[in-house]
């Protein structure tokens, strides 16, 4: 992945915004956007403890919060009560559809949400800065659903 045009997105925003620039928070913004799928603060702390990092969970957190801002992330709650962040970067926007049973995330893309939130905006006046859509599912079979088994294992 091309990583220049999200540094000089992520610079431009601190300078804007009187944050300081520091070589910490180009670090957070790497190993977000080469994180696959949703992961929390956490997850992403941990990660980059694993690869030798000398990041501090503050930096983490307050640079995660600073990526929203400047669009180059996309915050989630899935209905846990966990905030979740993925890369937005070159991305679609899409939704969420969540396992109750089993906890697996599906992505998907309607262009008919997209067009009842335009709608609703234009009726009611506004102008779109974002929307969240999940649809929360229960697979049929779950002793047959290799996602309930997978996620059953990591929680133990
Ligand atoms: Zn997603
Ligand atoms: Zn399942």
């Amino acid at each position: 992945m091309n990583k220049e045009k999200a540094h000089e997105k992520l610079k431009d925003f601190l300078k804007k915004n009187k944050h300081r620039v520091t070589s910490e928070r180009f670090e957070v913004l790497d190993f977000a956007l080469d994180y696959k799928g949703h992961f929390g603060a956490d997850d992403l702390y941990i990660e980059m403890k694993n690869k030798k990092s000398n990041i501090s969970r503050a930096t983490v957190y307050s640079t995660l919060e600073l990526l929203v801002q400047c669009n180059l992330l996309a915050k989630r709650n899935f209905g846990d009560g966990k905030t979740r962040y993925e890369s937005s970067f070159n991305r679609k926007n899409h939704d969420h559809l969540i396992c109750i049973n089993c906890g697996e995330i599906k992505e998907f893309t309607s262009p008919k949400i997209q067009e009842i939130v335009e709608e609703i905006c234009e009726t009611l006046g506004y102008e779109e800065a974002g929307y969240s859509f999940n649809v929360f599912g229960k697979c049929k079979d779950p002793d047959n659903c290799k996602h309930y088994k997978h996620n059953k294992a990591k929680n133990k």
